[in-house]
């Protein structure tokens, strides 16, 4: 009663402040609610991100491909061996030094070390002198069952005067450059050659393989010196032992 008394006495112009206020009061209650509605949304896609972000961390560490591990797919590990370039294709050459042949001389040596004293299985992709594409070497480890690559080649430079080996791991793999790491310590430990470091490679034999892989150029052939090193069959042994000790040391701290 009191309250109609009141309004009944107010004046037109009190009146309308009266509502005008009133619907200030309106909207803003209603720009309040979307804010808190925009802060809510916000939010929910934060939290949203956060567990995608969370389950890409799992999946990641479940694939492996975020673990520097080498996992052995049947118990032994199999390791296959490329040797680079063959037949008509053959690769780098100085002098009697042709790099097809010192390839496969070092595999063949590298294979017997995996196999008799480390008690690895091996897959060579060639043993002999014949040519291979690339595809199909890349064909040949997909569809083995090994459970890592080594790749053998050698380096060629303008420069003459450069020396050493360089070991190559696949892009985004941490089990390969751990494999490269371990290789390149071994070998240039055991052969004393010039460190040429290790690098990220982006070669189709380490690139298209679904395992770990790695490229290694065991020196140079433009360098005399090394180029007639490594057609001795002593050095090609040392080189073929620095490879050996750098994949038993991968798999052993695995
Ligand atoms: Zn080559």
């Amino acid at each position: 009663m009191e309250r109609n008394e009141r309004e009944r006495q107010m004046s037109p112009a009190e009146r309308r402040r009266r509502m005008e206020a009133k619907k200030r009061r309106q909207k803003e209650r209603a720009r309040k609610k979307r804010i808190r509605m925009l802060i809510l949304i916000g939010m929910g896609a934060a939290a949203i991100a956060l567990i995608g972000l969370i389950i890409f961390g799992i999946v990641k560490l479940v694939s492996g491909s975020g673990s520097s591990e080498i996992t052995s797919k049947s118990g032994t590990f199999v390791i296959a061996i490329d040797p680079g370039h063959g037949g008509e294709d053959i690769g780098q050459s100085n002098g009697d030094s042709v790099e097809k042949n010192i390839t496969l001389a070092i595999c063949s040596k590298l294979k017997t070390m995996l196999e008799d004293q480390l008690g690895y299985q091996v897959i060579m992709l060639r043993e002999e002198d014949l040519r291979l594409s690339k595809e199909e070497r890349v064909q040949k480890v997909n569809e083995s069952q090994a459970d890592l690559l080594v790749s053998i080649h050698c380096g060629y430079s303008e420069d003459a005067g450069i020396s050493g080996s360089v070991s190559y791991y696949k892009t985004d793999s941490k089990s390969s450059k751990d494999l490269a790491n371990k290789i390149q310590e071994a070998l240039v430990e055991v052969s004393s050659t010039a460190d040429g470091g290790v690098k990220e490679g982006n070669f189709s034999i380490i690139s298209n393989t679904e395992i770990p892989s790695v490229l290694i150029e065991v020196g140079y052939l433009s360098n005399f010196e090394e180029a007639s090193n490594l057609s001795d069959d002593k050095y090609q042994s040392t080189i073929a032992r620095g490879i050996a000790t750098g994949i038993k040391n991968k798999l052993a701290k695995n």
